[in-house]
């Protein structure tokens, strides 16, 4: 297992970046792994995780819950609307924010229950065609609508290119969050979360790096 192997090069980023010790959330990405392998770094202590699939959250988190207390559960793939009010159910924090139809969901599923899970809007930083989120030339517009519904993001998140240089992403991520004045930075994956956390991230995703590959059905 080499969550302690993350957790060290975590805190080691952490110091190099001259950032409080502890100060970068560890989100373990447990989405389609094996469940002996999720139950190991639970029985390590780790508390923090994150799914792409709402249907498969649901599927393994209560019975964990059950078992383990208390578990801080991250949504981190494309939300469906038809899907928002179970993830409510489920996660503490959404990382995939993207459109106007789920602000208007959210907002009044939110209104319904009187509490939101900690939201963050996804911003598609690479312009890609293919991928989810809010274009940077829209981020302002999209803040501003979902204000006016009382919906009150706490961050933005970001998943660069592939196969690129992810720093002038993270960069630019950084530097719309600080404009906007929202503290939340969702950034860095297993292959470059020093990088991010170098740029101000507070929370990364970090899947394969502590569970191993994944091994799609
Ligand atoms: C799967 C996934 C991750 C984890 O990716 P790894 O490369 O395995 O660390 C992080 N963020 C998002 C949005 C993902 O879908």
């Amino acid at each position: 297992m080499a969550l302690q192997d993350i957790l060290d090069r975590l805190r080691a980023a952490e110091r190099v970046a001259g950032r409080a010790e502890g100060s970068v959330r560890l989100i373990a990405v447990s989405k389609v792994q094996p469940p002996e392998r999720v139950v190991a770094v639970l029985e390590q202590g780790h508390r923090i995780f994150g799914e792409n699939y709402v249907q498969e959250a649901a599927g393994k988190w209560p019975v964990w819950r059950d078992r383990f207390g208390p578990v801080n559960l991250h949504m981190i793939g494309p939300l469906q609307t038809n899907k928002a009010k179970l993830a409510l159910d489920l996660f503490d924090a959404i990382h995939t924010l993207d459109r106007p139809s789920l602000a208007q969901k959210l907002a009044s599923l939110g209104q319904a229950r009187g509490a939101l899970p900690q939201l963050f809007v996804q911003v598609n930083t690479g312009e890609e065609p293919q991928k989810a989120g809010v274009l940077p030339a829209e981020l302002t517009g999209f803040l501003r609508d979902c204000r006016a519904m009382d919906l009150l993001p706490f961050g933005l998140m970001c998943i660069p290119p592939e196969d690129k240089d992810p720093t002038p992403h993270f960069a630019l991520l950084a530097g719309m969050a600080a404009d906007h004045g929202l503290s939340g930075l969702s950034m860095g994956m297993s292959s470059d979360f020093e990088t991010a956390v170098a740029h101000g991230a507070t929370h990364i995703r970090v899947g394969s790096a502590i569970f191993g590959a994944r091994a799609y059905p």
